[in-house]
């Protein structure tokens, strides 16, 4: 849609939580803006300190909802060369096409439901949260770094090389191993 000329907002919503209340969703493009705690999401609020902020562009067409926007989120995760727990912002695309069921025979609606792709609502909510969950889960890092040059742990004792040189046990003992005391 070109900048500028895109159709009017139907409406503009704050939701807490995700589920969308499609008897009150005009008919059109809405504006919708959601925030949830992770508990609610089925996440682990330890993981996810401050939950998830959602933005969405909404527009329904008859029994059609599309959802597109953003998910924006802090997941606390521990740096595979450190050890180090950080935590890293989050910000994701997240797009929802849902139908009503319905329209369809059940065998090709439980079909199209598993792929995640096309969900069914039953005209009165369409609850976002599992698809919100499985969005952030799939963009979790799977080998988090604290930054991109970490240092890692010291092989022989375990200090944080990122903390500097550390006089090293290990470093030590081959230094007398090498006949290297000059102390
Ligand atoms: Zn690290
Ligand atoms: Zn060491």
């Amino acid at each position: 849609m070109p900048d500028g000329t895109g159709p009017a907002l139907a409406g503009s919503f704050v939701m807490s939580g995700y589920i969308l209340d499609l008897t009150t969703l005009p008919n059109g493009p809405s504006q919708v803006e959601a925030e949830a705690g992770a508990e609610a999401l089925g996440l682990a609020a330890a993981d996810w300190p401050g939950g998830v902020r959602g933005s969405f562009g909404v527009e329904k067409t008859a029994d059609r909802i599309s959802v597109r926007g953003t998910l924006e989120a802090r997941a606390r995760l521990e740096c595979v060369g450190c050890l180090t727990v950080f935590e890293q912002p989050m910000r994701v695309p997240f797009e929802v096409f849902a139908e009503r069921s319905g329209t369809g025979s059940r065998r090709d609606e439980e079909a199209l439901d598993r792929d995640a792709y096309m969900k069914f609502h039953d005209g009165r909510r369409l609850d976002l949260g599992p698809d919100v969950r499985e969005t952030l889960l799939l963009e979790m890092p799977i080998a988090p770094r604290c930054r991109e040059d970490c240092a890692g742990l010291c092989p022989v004792c375990g200090a944080d090389r990122n903390l500097g040189p550390h006089d090293c046990p290990g470093t030590r003992n081959e230094e007398s191993i090498h006949g290297g005391s000059q102390a």
